[in-house]
């Protein structure tokens, strides 16, 4: 075989390597982002791989969309639909989500002017957070707090105030967010079903932040990506249907979760037109827009309601199956009324700090988790560990005999 051989130009003749000086990169006048660590789902979803273990860490289902997914997507693409969309998405899709949400919430948004498809959730989260945030600005955010917020805020050279949900109801307590509250308070993160407690937020913690917001230019963030993922009859409730609230809120949704596909990394978001047209100043240069055929596609799946309106009793099953599956085992299962995810105190197992009982149940038993000290700024750790039920029940059943055992 001929080697192929590579001649290297070297950009600047006093760049040559025959000196020998070494060109290190070093930060001048910019601090490194310290505070960004790897993400825990990162982390914990590469253990699982290397030690083969079962992951219940980062979530995401391990069964599959409908072929009717792939089958309109597949027919968008065939159709030619492979060139950029509008900016802000395709009219079909835009237009759909206005007709779910109208459903769903009771509240008509202008498919022009008040929604935009976005790059999944997390893109939609950073470019709120860009399109808002200006340097010293504050943001409240309440832990344990989903892993994307505080890097965001902190990039854009924000500064982010924790507020506490309390362990172990993970409720709020708007007197204390009250007291964090100052003039350069520029937006509040909420997230609810919660990820990772599956908690929820009641229609009075919605009145307490109205009323907190009242009179404030304060935008406030709505994480409602488990929109549909609620449990026991439990009312859906978005910041979309209370007026007062939803005139100064940005609410985000993502398919990735409603339809079983997070790495077609689909979501969206909407609100008021003067916050959405800031949104897409960012997001015309952030990502443009997003992929045309899956946008087509997802657009004519969602015109059979019962494939999100179902998602609640589906992952109620699994959320069922898990916790009994659990019963008999030495964790102690704390509420879980929506998201997939089931959190759990190990305290009759062990006294680790959670990362390391993580990485030890991963490594020694098999079953990988997220330690829940890893949405805390300061590591707070309540040996709380969180699993991911969207699994088959054939997963579910195997992580719950390893864990039955613990
Ligand atoms: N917010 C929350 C609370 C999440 O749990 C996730 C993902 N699991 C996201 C945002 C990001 O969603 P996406 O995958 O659509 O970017
Ligand atoms: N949101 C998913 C979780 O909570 C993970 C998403 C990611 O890996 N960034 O597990």
């Amino acid at each position: 075989m001929n080697s192929l051989v590579l001649k290297v130009v070297p950009l600047k003749p006093d760049m040559n390597s025959s000196s020998n000086q070494t060109h290190k990169f070093k930060f001048i006048s910019r601090p490194p982002l310290n505070t960004m660590g790897l993400t825990i789902f990162t982390v914990m979803s590469k253990l699982a791989a290397d030690c083969g273990a079962i992951n219940l860490s980062q979530g995401f289902p391990d069964f599959q969309a409908e072929p009717a997914l792939f089958e309109s997507t597949l027919r968008a693409m065939q159709a030619g639909h492979n060139q950029y969309p509008p900016m802000a998405g395709t009219p079909e899709l835009r237009l759909a989500i206005a007709d779910k949400v109208e459903t769903l919430y009771g509240v008509r948004y202008d498919a022009e002017h008040e929604i935009t498809v976005t790059a999944g959730a997390t893109q939609a989260i950073f470019t709120a957070i860009a399109a808002f945030v200006r340097s010293g600005d504050e943001v409240i955010v309440f832990e344990p707090v989903y892993d994307s917020y505080v890097p965001a805020i902190e990039t854009v050279g924000g500064q982010a105030v924790y507020a506490q949900l309390n362990f172990p109801g993970y409720k709020p307590d708007w007197n204390r967010v009250q007291a964090l509250i100052t003039p350069r308070t520029r937006m509040i993160i909420i997230n609810s079903p919660h990820n990772p407690t599956g908690s929820l937020l009641a229609d009075d913690d919605l009145s307490a932040l109205a009323e907190l917001t009242r009179d404030t230019d304060i935008v406030v963030l709505s994480d409602e990506v488990y929109e549909h993922i609620i449990f026991d009859g439990e009312r859906r409730r978005s910041v979309a249907s209370h007026p007062e609230l939803a005139a100064r809120s940005l609410i985000v949704s993502s398919f990735g979760k409603t339809y079983h596909i997070t790495g077609w990394k689909i979501g969206y978001v909407f609100g008021a037109p003067e916050l959405i047209s800031e949104f897409r100043k960012v997001h015309q240069f952030n990502v443009f827009t997003v992929n045309t055929p899956c946008q087509l596609g997802i657009a004519d799946y969602m015109s059979v309601a019962s494939r999100h309106l179902g998602l609640a009793e589906f992952y109620q099953k699994k959320r069922d199956y898990f916790r009994a599956q659990l019963h008999a085992s030495r964790f102690e299962l704390l509420p879980c009324r929506g998201t997939y995810f089931q959190v759990a105190r190990y305290d009759a197992i062990s006294d680790l700090p959670d990362r390391e009982f993580a990485k030890w149940l991963t490594r020694e038993r098999g079953v990988a988790v997220i330690p829940v000290s890893a949405f805390y700024q300061n590591g707070r750790d309540d040996h709380v560990v969180r699993f991911c039920f969207a699994k088959q029940e054939t997963t579910l059943a195997a992580a719950g005999e390893q864990l039955r055992r613990v």
